[in-house]
């Protein structure tokens, strides 16, 4: 086996043009920004991570620029010299030195991942204890545009047999109004797709009280975190009064955030996004609380690109616990390819990469276009 010592770690930023703008509850973005961490040992073996948040720091404090310093200056010490099949060692050892910072932590921890399947021959799967599944579920997510606009845009999804469920960003629109749009939107689209409302955590407890009761009587299958992430109680009095599943994602970072919301019963669901938890291994502890509290997971994305997704594909298919399906369509939103062979998407879901560590390869040519200067 070759030296599987750490020698480097290098962090690049990317800047990938978006095929359209998406539209978040208070922000907008053309280009997605990645950070990509090359984590590289004395054995020549290279595995990369990704770091990424949903357009910026307004989601949970962390943005590309924030990471790349956390991950140069705080985070590489403590991986130079270490092995990359030391993950549990090394990531407890990071928490000595940073505090949450989990999108940053995550990178690092799937970049460990990645190294250390490829320095065995193997892919991250098998390290996670092996897929049961090749393929997951992917949602489709929509934003702030009008309905007509939203609705020609799901039925050509559905012609294309690409998606078979919707997402609608709302938040960013008066509740109202935002209501009788995505209510419309559901009623075009009923008994041929589901549609999922997520308000990122935007509306406040009587906004929510009064118009989440019309989404659901509207069609509207699932409620994405409505409210404030830290108001657990709020949450718990919302999944009690809807007649459709709530879905905890902002409120979820941490394990002890999944206690929470299963003693309380503040969400039917919980999105799992592998960057937000801070990695494989803090995602598999989510995953075990809610599986045993009888709670779904949603295998969640914050628009990873391929790195990111991959990781993400991994985990949902070595992880009954993802049993809600996923949104890891992060890819397709992307103007130009990364990969030397794209993300396999198709009738509804995307396909398990193989070959050794992530079973991607990036495209360098495309990495070098779209670096930051
Ligand atoms: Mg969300």
């Amino acid at each position: 086996m070759s030296d599987l010592t750490i020698d480097s770690v290098a962090t690049t930023i990317l800047d990938v043009p978006l095929v359209r703008p998406h539209k978040f509850a208070t922000t907008s973005m053309t280009a997605q920004p990645l950070l990509l961490v090359e984590v590289r040992t004395r054995g020549g073996v290279v595995g990369f991570g990704e770091g990424v948040v949903p357009g910026g720091p307004w989601w949970g404090g962390e943005s590309v620029e924030t990471m790349q310093a956390i991950v140069e200056k705080y985070i590489s010490p403590v991986l130079l010299g270490r092995r990359v099949d030391d993950v549990t060692g090394i990531m407890r050892d990071i928490e000595r030195v940073v505090a949450n910072a989990r999108f940053a932590k995550a990178s690092v921890d799937v970049a460990l991942h990645d190294a250390w399947a490829r320095s065995l021959g193997v892919p991250v799967h098998t390290l996670l204890g092996g897929a049961f599944r090749t393929s997951v579920d992917v949602t489709w997510a929509l934003g702030a545009a009008s309905a007509e606009e939203i609705i020609d845009e799901a039925q050509q999804k559905l012609d294309a047999k690409l998606n078979f469920s919707f997402k609608l960003k709302m938040g960013a629109l008066d509740p109202g109004e935002d209501t009788d749009r995505v209510v419309r939107i559901a009623r075009a689209l009923e008994g041929k797709a589901g549609v999922r409302g997520d308000i990122n955590a935007r509306w406040d407890r009587l906004t929510a009280l009064k118009f989440l009761p019309r989404l659901a009587e509207g069609g509207v299958e699932m409620i994405e975190q409505p409210t404030p992430a830290d108001q657990f109680e709020v949450l718990a009095e919302l999944n009690a009064l809807l007649p459709v599943p709530v879905m905890a994602d902002e409120s979820v970072q941490t394990p002890h955030d999944a206690l929470e919301i299963v003693q309380r019963r503040a969400a039917d669901i919980i999105a799992i996004k592998t960057t937000k938890c801070g990695g494989l291994k803090k995602s598999a502890e989510i995953a075990a609380i809610a599986k045993a509290a009888g709670i779904a997971c949603h295998g969640a994305t914050s628009i990873e690109g391929p790195i990111g997704t991959a990781a993400s594909i991994h985990f949902a298919c070595s992880e009954p616990a993802i049993d809600f399906g996923s949104e890891l369509f992060g890819p397709l939103l992307f103007d130009d390819e990364l990969l030397q062979v794209p993300l396999r998407y198709e009738n509804g879901q995307v396909h398990l990469p193989e070959g050794p560590g992530l079973g991607v390869e990036l495209n360098m040519d495309a990495v070098k276009t779209w670096t930051r200067n």
